[in-house]
């Protein structure tokens, strides 16, 4: 603060703003960090539901479980934000666990309600080294009643290849308790699809960062299509993310791609507007069964 009053007198405004703008920063900073490890007790953490469409069909197969983070002071936090600072102050065992058992509560629930789906939860790659995370999830599964195949961990690539040998073990025993692996954010790591190939996943994430803009002919058009045919040569189910144009799901639908996830879809939606939703959807593809042009 001290240099800032100096430089602020060289260069008045400027650098006191920009100084200011930093120490705010930081103070919110060390503030999500502190209250972080309080936010699951106090109940200020949500999971709102992002649908998985079956291109093909315009089925929804699945959700991805988004975590947020309602913070007394700043409102709503961004994942985005937060996640990293949990993984730099190795605290996301106790946020996954919170996840994990409000995730499989929900499931379900949709269960006795109906609701024929399953669920995607993000773990990080520290989770890899938590030594309950095995037995949690097999506890969890077993309290909850969740069958095999329908609750999915996605985990990047990066989280993977940081201990590529403890990960397989960790994953084995995943998969022996009936849990779907998927990578996440595939493409923007250094694995390749001969790694993953090494590993018991069943299906792979192309980074939204590929499909936002995707046309016929573009650079990104080539990785995408490429990705599919080689996932589909390793029997992997392919996901689309970040879909936001009905001409990219058309696209996404000729090259094979499997399932869509996107905002031309849905956002993701606290639990009780998607079930609202889901319901309606369903209602909607009984009458006119449009396949991939519902949104
Ligand atoms: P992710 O797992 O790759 O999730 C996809 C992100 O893309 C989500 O952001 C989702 O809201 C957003 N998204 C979905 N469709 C679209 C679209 O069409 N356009 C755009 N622009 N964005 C779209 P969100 O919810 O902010 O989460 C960000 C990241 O935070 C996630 O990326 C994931 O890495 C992490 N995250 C979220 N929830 C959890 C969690 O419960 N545990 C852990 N460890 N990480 C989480
Ligand atoms: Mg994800
Ligand atoms: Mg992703
Ligand atoms: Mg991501």
């Amino acid at each position: 603060a001290a240099i800032a009053v100096q430089d602020a007198a060289r260069m008045p405004g400027r650098l006191q703003i920009y100084q200011q703008g930093r120490d705010d920063a930081y103070r919110r900073r060390i503030s999500l960090i502190r209250d972080l490890r309080h936010a699951a007790d106090e109940g200020q953490f949500r999971l709102h539901y992002q649908p998985k469409i079956d291109i093909r069909t315009g089925q929804v197969v699945a959700a991805e479980a988004l975590l947020r983070w309602q913070h007394p002071l700043y409102g709503m936090v961004s994942p985005a934000e937060f996640i990293p600072l949990a993984e730099h102050t190795g605290s996301t065992r106790s946020l996954t666990h919170w996840v994990l058992a409000e995730a499989t509560r929900q499931l379900e629930i949709w269960a006795g309600r109906g609701f024929a789906i399953g669920l995607s939860v993000n773990i990080s790659a520290l989770d890899l080294q938590d030594a309950d995370l095995v037995p949690y999830v097999g506890q969890l599964l077993k309290r909850h009643g969740v069958g095999a195949g329908q609750l999915t961990l996605e985990i990047t690539e990066s989280a993977v290849m940081t201990d590529p040998a403890h990960a397989l073990v960790v994953l084995n025993a995943l998969r022996a308790c009936g849990v779907v692996l998927s990578v996440d954010d595939f493409g923007t790591g250094y694995s390749s699809l001969a790694h993953l190939k090494r590993l018991p996943v069943q299906e792979l994430k192309i980074d939204q960062s590929f499909i936002r803009d995707l046309s016929e002919t573009s650079d990104d058009a080539v990785i995408v299509r490429s990705t599919i045919d080689m996932s589909h040569s390793l029997s992997l189910s392919v996901v689309a993310e970040g879909v936001e144009t009905l001409d990219s799901l058309h696209l996404l639908n000729v090259w094979g791609c499997d399932i869509a996830q996107g905002y031309v879809i849905s956002r993701p939606l606290p639990p009780q507007v998607f079930e609202d939703w889901l319901i309606e959807r369903q209602r909607g593809a009984a009458t006119d069964d449009q396949g991939i042009a519902e949104a």
